[in-house]
């Protein structure tokens, strides 16, 4: 593993991702207010695209949680977050192969992108196979990633990349998670479908939730909310949202 450190922030990239980051932690409290809640939900700040030096910066912060949605980016920049002494909670929150399973169970505190039983039993033997070889001192968690689309959106565009399990999918694979020791059940994680308005989509999340804490009541998390989204998450009762742009800038490459 590489011990290369993270280079540092510019002063003035670090003040730029401070008055960014406190001006998203002020809208999360006024949606949290405004939807009359006394707990607002947990930030996780999605670093794609985005250099080590940024989730450096961002650490010492105070953030404590970091998205990544590739395994290639986010191996080697936990590596060096980590080799430059700064511990933040990475979750992964793209899709993952069954045989990138091992890679990402390495760095990663949970996975948000459970969507099949094949890559559960993948992240089970990753887990078997990394704590055969150093101690592991927590189980790995585990969001379901459900798919938020009504029928009628799938029937339209049935060719649409696949966002997450089908809702009657969720049972069997929660089962699935919560027979492993060394995988811990969070709860759900979901995108709002394109082209929708997320307010209902999320009301559909927050039933799921419902329905998945009957069978399994430590599943508490619901992982939604993005920065286009954020308040319709917040009112619909997400515990984490995963917020990007709006606290790092627009990602290179993307305008
Ligand atoms: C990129 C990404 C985010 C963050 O999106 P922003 O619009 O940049 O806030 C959240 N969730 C997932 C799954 C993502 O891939």
């Amino acid at each position: 593993m590489s011990q290369e450190q993270a280079t540092e922030a510019t002063p003035e990239r670090a003040a730029e991702l401070g008055r960014r980051l406190r001006a998203v932690e002020q809208r999360i409290q006024a949606a949290s207010s405004d939807a009359g809640r006394s707990q607002a939900p947990g930030l996780i700040v999605v670093t794609k695209f985005f250099p080590a030096s940024d989730v450096l910066a961002l650490s010492r912060l105070g953030v404590t949680d970091v998205g990544e949605n590739r395994e290639q980016e986010a191996g080697p920049k936990a590596s060096q977050v980590s080799a430059s002494g700064a511990m933040p909670r990475w979750h992964f929150i793209g899709q993952l192969q069954s045989n990138k399973a091992a890679r990402v169970v390495r760095f990663a505190h949970a996975v948000h992108s459970v969507d099949r039983p094949g890559l559960v039993d993948a992240l089970h033997r990753a887990m078997l196979r990394r704590a055969d070889t150093e101690p592991v001192a927590q189980a790995l968690g585990c969001y379901l990633q459900v798919d938020l689309r009504t029928d009628a959106s799938r029937e339209q565009n049935p060719n649409a990349p696949r966002g997450g399990a089908h809702p009657e999918e969720l049972a069997r694979l929660a089962d699935a998670v919560a027979a492993s020791d060394h995988l811990r059940l969070e709860g759900l994680m979901a995108v709002a479908p394109l082209g929708e308005d997320p307010a209902p989509a999320f009301e559909r999340l927050a039933m799921l939730s419902q329905a998945l804490r009957q069978q399994h009541p430590g599943a508490t998390q619901i992982s939604a909310g993005m920065s286009a989204d954020l308040e319709a998450a917040v009112a619909a009762g997400a515990t984490r949202l995963r917020i990007g742009s709006d606290v790092l800038g627009p990602r290179p490459g993307l305008g």
